[in-house]
């Protein structure tokens, strides 16, 4: 397996977090599809490798620039995206997207979905984590750590989101450092504040995570 991050900041700095992962049996498969995610998708000439986008909750940061990914799709490579995790379609139909325009995810798409719900904004939308093909497990936003979980703990590489200052919204890095040595060292941080950035990377060095991604990183498995 091979992961394009497009992105890892949070939601108010630098570039969305946004991952491409491609199958074994080349499916390309877009992790979320914030604002800044399709500028950096055409900039690295990657649309074309995208067949699934999968969305974890509805903030903009996560879902910004998802209308147009459906619309260049159709109309310049011909192509109708599927689209999975949580429900997409009163977002795509207010932002004038027909529901011909793209179609849910099956089970007979060739990528295995596994999904759990799990807190972010307090009283808020919740959160759908994902684990995919069985191997690899997306957080999204949540505020608490999911590195505790059946998901975590069949999965051959974990993306979980991080702060280093503690907020309600978000998991801090604290309570990721209590997994056990063999789930952190599989685990790469992400969405993590750009002025964050700095401490999260030591703390990861030190604390035997696999490391902070960033964005025009490859990860080949
Ligand atoms: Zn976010
Ligand atoms: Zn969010």
């Amino acid at each position: 397996m091979k992961i394009h991050v497009i992105g890892a900041n949070d939601a108010f700095s630098g570039y969305n977090t946004s991952l491409l992962y491609q199958t074994d049996v080349g499916l390309g498969v877009l992790l979320d599809c914030g604002f800044t995610v399709f500028p950096e998708l055409q900039r690295n000439k990657l649309i074309p490798l995208i067949d699934i986008v999968l969305i974890s909750h509805l903030h903009g940061d996560h879902t910004g620039s998802l209308s147009t990914l459906v619309l260049y799709s159709k109309y310049k490579l011909g192509k109708q995206l599927i689209i999975g995790g949580v429900d997409c379609t009163n977002l795509l139909r207010i932002m004038g997207i027909s529901d011909t325009s793209w179609r849910p995810l099956k089970q007979s798409d060739g990528v295995k979905l596994e999904t759990f719900e799990t807190p972010h904004v307090p009283n808020e939308e919740l959160n759908t984590s994902m684990l995919v093909d069985g191997k690899l497990f997306y957080s999204g936003d949540t505020n608490n750590s999911l590195l505790n979980t059946d998901f975590a703990k069949r999965a051959e590489v974990i993306f979980h989101e991080t702060t280093f200052i503690k907020n309600p919204t978000h998991t801090n890095i604290d309570e990721l450092n209590n997994a056990p040595y063999n789930i952190k060292n599989k685990t790469w941080l992400m969405h993590v504040p750009q002025r964050e950035l700095r401490a999260v990377r030591i703390f990861a060095q030190n604390n035997g995570f696999a490391g902070v991604c960033v964005r025009g990183q490859t990860i080949q498995r």
